[in-house]
């Protein structure tokens, strides 16, 4: 399909960090642009400034970055609509906030909190379907419809405080056609009159938005499902601007959902389920709470974003593991679903581990090593590397590599009583003995050797070769864990090997 020029944007507020669903948010508009050679733009609409939080726009830039989502334009690289902060873009609000007053679109509005109070008090008492600033109610409030032009010019040279709302037209029917839910139909009856312009003189959400998306030239506005009942008011207002014939294409995505698919995932999920729920680690800047991040639990940027784009969107095929640049070539809108999409923690470990057993074992050695010593083991790298190629099929993350071979680093000091119990045998200190002969003679000491020979001396003695295997192994590892036995001897060399089942001939006691 041809889009013309396509131009997205992303819209965060700062209002703190990004979580999952915000996060797929810029995924698929980034996506969608680069699919149809468009540009991706980041704007921070921080026009709520008692919602603002410290540190949240840096957290969304490195998220964007840790995901190798380029910013084409916006905060951090600039460009022709510059600024991109929406409270650097007051003046810009104010003028055609009152443009929209002058055409009769909107009015100034001086309840106080109170008036505001008073005015709910009084539909419900009145037992009124709704407790709305609407087109029944406002007559009877303080503002430029009811009161008269004099009153209302006092008031503003006065400096009293006032609001600019807007006039929804009454028993209207609105339209959103929306790419991925279809034609949206809503009655401006059941709409509000919404504040455009607050009286600490920056607009709301709802004006900012749609003058930038009209002069920075959005042609597509993808964002999420929960903004989809504001659509109708923002479509209104594109047609009071008189800029109706380029508004934007809308395609509101769905909710992501929590594990057991009830309800919609919330930032407290993931911590109190077990799984991140941020891209990044994030500390409160005031609580010091510190909430757990995907980056810090050891997913890999591009196992992360598999995981986003499979929440709501599906390739129609059975292949699931997509670099970012398959996606690009792969997305489109019409593949997004309708319904929520439940975010599965099992699954995505899933996809880490599959990112991670495609990494060269090279690589991968890096990575642990550098866990290590974190924790003042240092150990040579060709050593890890045969480690992480021996247990990489068993790990979904790096850090995981610590608990399937922290035997190679360290001989076991205690044995598992629950293999001794079951394992040890009268015979077996005897049956060691001759296994340690056995190991003496085999050269080279490598898997093939051990095993042939170690097992020729189990069948040939009629022995257990479950029970002997699993006491070699006690004494090896400590516990009945751990990857194949013989090549465990191998990685740790015949003099290791020995050492160890000497040790455990005297340390292991039944
Ligand atoms: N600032 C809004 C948000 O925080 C943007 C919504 C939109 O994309 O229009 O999600």
């Amino acid at each position: 399909m041809d889009y013309g020029k396509v131009r997205v944007r992303f819209a965060p507020s700062p209002t703190g960090p990004l979580h999952i669903g915000g996060l797929r948010t810029a995924l698929f508009n980034y996506l969608f642009a680069k699919k149809n050679n468009g540009d991706f733009i980041l704007r921070i609409e921080d026009t709520d400034q008692a919602r603002y939080v410290p540190g949240a726009e840096e957290y969304i830039i490195e998220s964007l970055k840790w995901c190798n989502i380029k910013i084409d334009e916006g905060i951090t690289v600039g460009g022709l609509y510059e600024p991109y902060r929406q409270s650097e873009r007051k003046d810009i609000y104010r003028k055609y906030a009152k443009q929209l007053v002058e055409n009769c679109d909107a009015y100034y509005a001086f309840d106080t909190p109170d008036d505001l109070e008073q005015m709910r008090i009084r539909l419900k008492a009145e037992k009124s379907s709704t407790q709305q600033y609407n087109s029944i109610t406002r007559g009877s409030m303080k503002n430029s419809l009811s009161l008269t032009n004099k009153e209302v010019k006092q008031r503003l040279e006065s400096g009293e405080p006032y609001v600019i709302r807007f006039k929804m037209p009454e028993n209207e029917e609105v339209t959103v056609n929306d790419l991925i839910r279809g034609k949206v139909i809503v009655n401006t009856s059941e709409l509000d009159d919404k504040v455009l312009f607050k009286s600490d003189g920056m607009p709301t959400y709802h004006l900012a938005n749609i003058v930038d998306d009209h002069l920075m030239k959005i042609s597509h506005v993808i964002r999420g499902e929960e903004w989809l009942p504001s659509t109708p008011l923002h479509v209104l207002l594109y047609k009071a601007f008189g800029w109706e014939s380029e508004m934007p294409e809308f395609a509101h995505m769905p909710l992501t959902l929590k594990p057991d698919g009830k309800g919609k995932l919330s930032k407290r999920d993931g911590d109190r389920l077990g799984f991140p729920v941020f891209p990044l680690q994030w500390i409160n800047p005031v609580t010091k709470e510190v909430f757990s991040g995907f980056r810090e639990t050891g997913y890999f940027p591009e196992a992360f974003i598999n995981i986003l784009a499979f929440l709501g969107w599906n390739p129609g095929t059975e292949q699931e593991i997509f670099s970012l640049n398959e996606l690009i070539k792969s997305f489109s809108l019409e593949r997004i679903g309708k319904s929520g999409s439940r975010f599965d923690p099992e699954k995505a470990k899933w996809y880490n581990h599959q990112y991670l057993i495609k990494k060269s074992d090279d690589e991968l050695a890096e990575l642990f090593q550098s866990i290590l010593k974190e924790k003042g083991i240092d150990a040579d790298l060709n050593y890890i590397k045969n480690i992480c190629a021996l247990t990489k099929e068993r790990v979904n993350f790096v850090s995981e590599f610590c608990d399937q071979s922290y035997f190679f680093f360290e001989a076991p000091t205690e044995y598992d009583p629950k293999v001794i119990k079951k394992r040890w045998k009268e015979n077996t200190p005897d049956v060691l003995k001759d296994i340690i002969d056995i190991l003496n003679k085999s050269e080279p000491f490598n898997v093939e050797n051990t095993e042939k020979n170690v097992k020729d001396y189990i069948l040939k003695n009629e022995l257990n070769m479950g029970q002997v295997l699993n006491v070699l192994r006690l004494t090896l590892v400590g516990s009945a864990k751990g990857p194949a036995l013989f090549n465990i001897m191998e990685l740790l060399g015949k003099n290791e090997v020995i050492t160890r089942i000497e040790a455990g001939l005297v340390n292991i006691i039944k």
